[in-house]
């Protein structure tokens, strides 16, 4: 499975910011890629973002309501995402799980409303900085693991992103052997979950990954890729990431 670059454009981004979208278009037609690159802009901008990169990248939401449709004022279906133009959804982020208190089966229904409609559910798990000063972070993602991610997943329906809370917008990251601990850890939850198919479905690392750390983790055995937050609010250092992943 290839490796894939997500971004999170969270709460940021107005008409204007599609120009960041259209330099990162011209900057992969110039590049060799080794790995998928998505960029999950706010919604209100999908459907725009969609005619002007056409198919260059894949564009996903940053969350979707587990239903098709009904009385949920503010809130989004994957269909609608989809409709829009996403092929992927982000699902149970942190920020989701802190302000909108969303719980794991909360997370487990919203990706199989991603699957309903078509997307690709990415499904976040991490722990807090209490956590694993406790040493309880294995534990806990095990848990998250076990709560939010579907029976049925496959490597074609999932992706998960492993993003410790600590680390997200805060300039820290875990080393090296500790995130490889980790993702040896999520697969083999993967694996005890859905069995064989558990073995392909990538797992990213998020938090704080920018152009100068990229190399360091991306390469790393079992990080399948990234998911980025700030650092992919400018196509220059997407771009320094993106193409900071070593072909296989
Ligand atoms: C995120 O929001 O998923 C994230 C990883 O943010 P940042 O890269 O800014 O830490």
């Amino acid at each position: 499975m290839r490796s894939l670059v997500a971004g999170n454009w969270k709460m940021n981004g107005l008409t204007a910011a599609l120009g960041e979208l259209g330099a990162l278009k011209d900057g992969l037609a110039a590049s060799s890629l080794a790995c998928d690159v998505l960029v999950c802009p706010p919604a209100t901008l999908i459907a725009q973002a969609n005619g002007l990169v056409q198919g260059a990248f894949a564009l996903g939401g940053q969350d979707c309501r587990a239903e098709a449709s009904g009385a949920f004022t503010g809130d989004l279906s994957a269909e609608m995402l989809k409709d829009a133009g996403a092929s992927y959804v982000i699902v149970g982020h942190s920020e989701r799980r802190q302000y909108h208190g969303e719980s794991d089966a909360d997370v487990a229904a919203k990706a199989r409303g991603a699957w309903r409609a078509g997307l690709k559910a990415i499904i976040c798990l991490g722990e807090t900085e209490a956590q694993r000063g406790a040493g309880a972070h294995h534990q806990v993602c095990a848990v998250q693991l076990e709560g939010s991610v579907p029976q049925d997943a496959t490597a074609a329906n999932t992706a998960i992103a492993y993003e410790p809370v600590w680390a997200i917008g805060t300039g820290k990251t875990p080393s090296s052997a500790d995130i490889l601990a980790m993702h040896a850890h999520i697969r083999a939850c993967l694996v005890r979950r859905l069995g064989e198919a558990g073995q392909d479905v990538l797992i990213l690392y998020g938090g704080s990954v920018n152009p100068n750390n990229c190399g360091d983790i991306l390469n790393l055995p079992e990080v399948g890729g990234a998911l980025v937050g700030g650092a992919s609010l400018k196509a220059a250092d997407f771009l320094a990431i993106i193409t900071g992943i070593k072909a296989p």
